[in-house]
């Protein structure tokens, strides 16, 4: 069920707004606060975001700005009362995916919603996460647990690799065409010597530990602990 997270101060918006899309067929997660909202939108399950920009704690402009550097690709779409628009839609541009002027027909925030939802699953995966790594792609940029680790581009090119192979066990041959990109010598010790530095540059940080197991005269796999 496509889950939308809803983030309104005001509880006649909020009531409206979950009944309408409840009934509309999605799952509505309602906070009315920012701080809390922001909490609910960084959840792992998340399709959409409908946040209002006045709030109290955390501001919706804030929310926007956490959102486009920790969730890249998750549709917000904008909430404004009339007045905030000239001021404030145009810096948002970059960040929302979309907006809407209270007071507004459910069946016009229905149909944005609709419309960003088959976009970001037209869009190709940009990212990747499992066991507290998260791959931006596009930006070719690695946090664990959120804190930055820095790759060589070769070392990017093997932890996408095997992310994007998790739980699987893949030979060096495999391994050495996929992120050299051409039939190697097979007794080159490349791969061996780049998942040492993998496991080296992982080890120190996030909480969960990232697994390259070596299978003896296999290859390795990459333990999808998450
Ligand atoms: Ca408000």
């Amino acid at each position: 069920m496509t889950q939308i997270v809803l983030i309104e101060d005001e509880p006649g918006i909020v009531d409206f707004v979950t009944r309408g899309l409840t009934a509309g067929g999605f799952q509505v997660h309602a906070a009315l606060d920012g701080d809390s909202g922001l909490e609910l939108a960084l959840r792992e399950r998340v399709d959409l975001v409908v946040l209002d920009l006045m709030l109290p704690g955390r501001s919706g402009s804030e929310i926007l700005s956490e959102l486009a550097g920790q969730r890249p690709g998750l549709p917000v779409i904008v909430l404004t009362a009339r007045g905030e628009v000239e001021d404030r839609v145009n810096g948002l541009r970059d960040g929302a995916a979309d907006y809407l002027v209270k007071p507004f027909a459910l069946a016009e925030l229905d149909a944005r919603i609709r419309a960003q939802l088959r976009a970001a699953r037209q869009a190709p995966a940009t990212t990747l996460h499992r066991a507290g790594l998260r791959l931006d792609l596009l930006a070719r940029r690695v946090t664990h647990d959120g804190e930055l680790v820095r790759l060589t581009a070769t070392e990017f090119d093997l932890l996408a690799y095997f992310m994007h192979n998790a739980g699987q066990v893949l030979t060096r041959q495999q391994i050495l065409r996929a992120v050299w990109g051409y039939d190697h010598d097979p007794a080159t010790n490349n791969v061996d010597v780049y998942v040492g530095y993998l496991r080296r540059k992982l080890a120190g940080t996030g909480r969960e530990p990232v697994r390259i197991t070596t299978l003896r005269s296999r290859g390795y796999r990459f333990e999808d602990a998450a």
